[in-house]
């Protein structure tokens, strides 16, 4: 008889968004007039870029054209004009990447979730807590042994490594999701001196790294010493450029990150991703290559910033109505998300269904994110203008 995997057994139901929706629901049945601003989900609201429209534009015709036609990509790992666009982008920013280092995805969830396939089992996972679900998700999939570092108010939602903890791989995301939070060049120095030390791997979740503002503020894992030895980044233009339905990604794997094999051989990592990839991974479409292109351009950059000026500016509002609320949070200033301590005292859920039912806005519970989201709740940039501001008003008026 077949058998499952049984660690799917293990996992924690995946009931926030879905317990969100029934909540939602059951409030406007009963309020079918209710008018419900949605700052929840993760989902970015305005469209992407002309000179990427146009860029796809000008491939699906080459598409249709013998001469021009493209099939299957030979390597899978993303054609050259896009990983050299992504590697002079890099480099912009400081961080030494080569065009060969960088594999083009179809968005960054899946190299996320499949990164683990390089690795034993018998790895142990450290995930900061709050976090991003799929870390801790694919991880119990293989029956891995996860250990959190504590994300919390004292350390500003941003944790930091312990010495006395042993841990072979981490995840660290920066801007964080769901707590806004970024680790400058410091904090990051000493995960990646602690992963050089302990012959850890992180890997790098960079996927709100267009947010950051503050110049000083490290991008990439890249930017700092010692990151090419022990380092792998995940990056996306879902948030970047609006790419969530075009779905498009890269990961990058420098060419001297490796791990000793258990008979003593040097294995490095980029060909072992490069083999799982080769055998699972067909490549991303080329009119979706040819818009991402067009995004590393001067034109592409300038009408991107447009629309993550318009997120920023969003976050911005909600921040001023914290702080003139007194209500503690992290984010908002290089990130979408704004992460804030639930007022009152009130657990995650309470302030959900206080929020829903007296302000009609939704956000999400902190405690699906992990036990130190408790007492917390996300707010997200990504919505409309107006629909931000007017949720905003609604908020100030709740009374504790
Ligand atoms: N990483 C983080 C932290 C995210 O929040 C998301 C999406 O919300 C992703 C990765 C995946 O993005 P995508 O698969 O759309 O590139």
């Amino acid at each position: 008889m077949v058998k499952i995997n049984e660690n799917f057994l293990s996992m924690k139901k995946n009931y926030l968004f879905i317990e969100i929706a029934k909540r939602v629901k059951a409030f406007s049945q009963a309020h079918p007039d209710a008018d419900i601003i949605r700052m929840g989900i993760g989902d970015v609201t305005l469209p992407i870029a002309p000179a990427a429209v146009e860029a796809m534009k000008k491939a699906a015709d080459e598409m249709g054209v013998k001469e021009t036609f493209r099939g299957y990509e030979d390597s899978g790992a993303g054609y050259d004009f896009l990983k050299e666009a992504v590697a002079k982008y890099y480099n912009s920013f400081g961080a030494n990447v080569k065009a060969d280092e960088i594999r083009i995805n179809d968005g960054a969830k899946a190299d996320c979730g499949n990164i683990v396939d390089i690795f034993g089992d018998d790895n142990v996972v450290m995930i900061t807590d709050p976090a991003y679900p799929v870390y801790v998700d694919t991880n119990l999939m293989n029956g891995r042994k996860i250990i959190y570092a504590d994300s919390t108010e004292e350390n500003g939602f941003a944790a930091m490594p312990d010495d006395s903890v042993h841990a072979d791989i981490i995840y660290l995301c920066s801007p964080n999701n769901p707590t806004g939070s970024v680790y400058t060049k410091e904090q990051l120095k000493k995960w990646v001196d602690y992963a050089n030390k302990n012959g850890s791997v992180i890997i790098f979740d960079a996927a709100y790294e267009s947010f950051i503002s503050e110049p000083d503020l490290p991008r990439s894992i890249f930017q700092i010493e010692g990151a090419r030895t022990c380092a792998i980044e995940m990056c996306s233009l879902s948030k970047t450029a609006g790419f969530t339905g075009m779905r498009c990604g890269y990961t990058v794997i420098p060419e001297e990150l490796k791990v000793t094999a258990s008979d003593g051989s040097d294995v490095y990592l980029a060909q072992l991703w490069g083999r799982r990839q080769g055998s699972k991974f067909n490549g991303v479409s080329y009119p979706v290559q040819r818009a991402a292109e067009a995004i590393f351009t001067d034109e592409g950059q300038k009408q991107i910033k447009v629309n993550i000026d318009y997120y920023r500016e969003n976050a911005r509002i909600i921040a001023s109505t914290l702080d003139e609320m007194g209500i503690y949070y992290t984010g908002g200033k290089n990130s979408p998300y704004i992460w804030l301590k639930c007022p009152g005292g009130l657990g995650s859920w309470e302030f959900f269904d206080k929020l829903l039912e007296e302000a009609n806005v939704v956000g999400t519970p902190g405690e699906g994110f992990g036990k130190n989201g408790e007492g917390y709740f996300r707010l997200t940039a990504f919505g409309d203008r107006e629909r931000t501001k007017q949720a905003m008003e609604r908020f100030k008026a709740l009374k504790f």
